[in-house]
């Protein structure tokens, strides 16, 4: 039966001891995200077949070897999303979202699902989180989305990544550099894998892609686009760049990156890191002008990313980014006897009410058991009601930290409580100004969330 307790191969758990940090990186990036003006789109696990075929494109891996696809019980083909960008584009459409004014910009954070070699930072279900902006042909845009992908790292304080830009061109300029490619691997067929032979034709770019280790050996010699991109393209890669350096954001170009899927021109970036091993890109984007008009819509210019939040979190653990500690019960209320219990149950019900973090018994415990528990659960306060508190209306609220014990009524403990949780909230403010007069605004906020 080992079947009911071994999960699939390339999935993972997150456990309660691990996804306060997923939650804490979830918020950041959510918060970037809102800071510069997204809103949050949600879309379905799944997808009809044919939006991934045409958007993510017919001649690459994603498409070719990795989908999760399926017929349905009414004979439908159904494939789970391997990306992001596909599904928003479509409900983009599908609602006519445009209507709303543009620029329309969204954000996601999602699973998805690639049938892949599961190893370290490559996994078949993995998540993670995009920024779209449809309806925006300048550079400006290009520029927002890459500072905002970039504020997040630094936010987090990863040290050891870095930005790599590149222009693809647009459609017209990649005709020319289409057929230097092909004349190039035309001449190295023996070298190439069966795939990309079969890619020579109709889409050459994608063997720059390839993971093979005799295709990336003769990739690495092939003709690089930037020597073939149109004027207009050109000068939208030099404002982006104009724009970077006055966000002040280090960038290298370099003229290799493509991207994994057909969809993108000219911008295209990745954030890349030497510090989890093979699978270093972390985040990658571009421009895609031409997707929107492929499925069906009207021309319209638009870009995004994504960032891998598992290969995200491998680095700051390589990095040992100290996250805030996970924050911990306000107050467990222990309780003896079946009277003190039920008073206990219902001081905990008003205290939550009033957004403050409290637990009690729901195990039966005797009352050393409770305070073992509120001890290993890290509770900050807790309190003992027993038949004469409850008689006297009188209980101590005592500091699991320094041990200190307040007097409070009964009847009042929420009000009390609020107090003390109030006036330490205060106290810690108090010390983090006294301590640091020239704090930046955005460090005070920062160091107070
Ligand atoms: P790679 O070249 O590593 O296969 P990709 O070009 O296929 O990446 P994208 O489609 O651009 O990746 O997806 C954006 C990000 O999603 C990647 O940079 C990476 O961080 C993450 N990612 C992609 N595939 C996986 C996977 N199988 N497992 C975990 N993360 C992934
Ligand atoms: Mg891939």
């Amino acid at each position: 039966m080992d079947i009911l307790t071994k999960k699939v191969k390339g999935t993972e758990d997150i456990l309660p001891s691990e996804s306060y940090k997923w939650q804490f990186v979830e918020e950041l990036m959510r918060e970037e995200a809102q800071k510069n003006g997204f809103k949050e789109i949600r879309t379905p696990v799944f997808e009809h077949t044919v939006l991934f075929n045409r958007s993510v494109g017919e001649t690459t891996d994603v498409v070719q070897k990795e989908m999760y696809t399926f017929d349905t019980k009414g004979g439908e083909s159904i494939t789970l999303r391997p990306e992001g960008t596909a599904g928003a584009a479509r409900a983009y459409l599908e609602h006519a979202v445009y209507n709303e004014g543009l620029p329309v910009k969204v954000y996601y954070q999602l699973t998805c699902y690639r049938y892949e070699k599961a190893q370290a930072g490559r996994q078949r279900e993995f998540h993670q989180f995009g920024m779209e902006t449809y309806g925006a042909a300048d550079a400006g845009a290009d520029a927002e989305m890459i500072c905002a992908a970039n504020n997040i790292f630094e936010r987090l304080g990863l040290e050891n990544i870095r930005l790599e830009i590149n222009s693809i061109g647009c459609k017209t300029c990649r005709k020319d550099y289409t057929n230097a490619l092909k004349e190039y691997f035309g001449e190295h067929k023996a070298s190439l894998c069966e795939t990309c032979l079969s890619r020579l034709d109709r889409n050459p770019m994608r063997i720059l892609d390839c993971k093979n280790e005799s295709c990336k050996k003769i990739a690495r010699n092939a003709p690089v686009v930037l020597d073939y991109i149109c004027s207009d393209c050109s000068e939208h890669f030099d404002k982006v760049k104009t724009f970077l350096n006055a966000a002040d954001v280090e960038f290298e170009v370099n003229p290799t990156i493509v991207r994994g899927l057909d969809y993108y021109t000219k911008t295209v970036f990745e954030f890349v890191t030497d510090s989890i091993g093979a699978q270093g890109t972390v985040c990658g984007g571009g421009r895609y002008d031409g997707l929107i008009e492929e499925l069906g819509g009207q021309p319209t210019p638009a870009l995004g990313f994504a960032m891998g939040i598992e290969r995200l979190m491998m680095v700051m653990k390589a990095e040992n980014i100290e996250l805030p500690e996970e924050d911990t019960c306000d107050i467990y209320i222990a309780a003896l006897g079946e009277d003190a219990m039920i008073r206990a149950f219902g001081l905990v019900q008003d205290l939550r009410n009033s957004s403050i973090t409290a637990e009690t018994d729901i195990m039966g415990r005797g009352l050393r058991a409770q305070m073992k528990y509120a001890n290993k659960i890290k509770a900050k306060y807790s309190a003992v009601i027993g038949d004469d508190d409850l008689k006297n209306n009188s209980v101590k609220i005592k500091n699991m930290t320094t041990g200190e014990t307040v007097d409070a009524p009964l009847d009042d403990f929420v009000e009390v409580f609020s107090d003390i949780i109030l006036n330490n909230a205060v106290g810690a403010l108090n010390d983090l100004i006294g301590t640091d007069a020239d704090m930046s605004f955005s460090d005070f906020l920062n160091r107070i969330n």
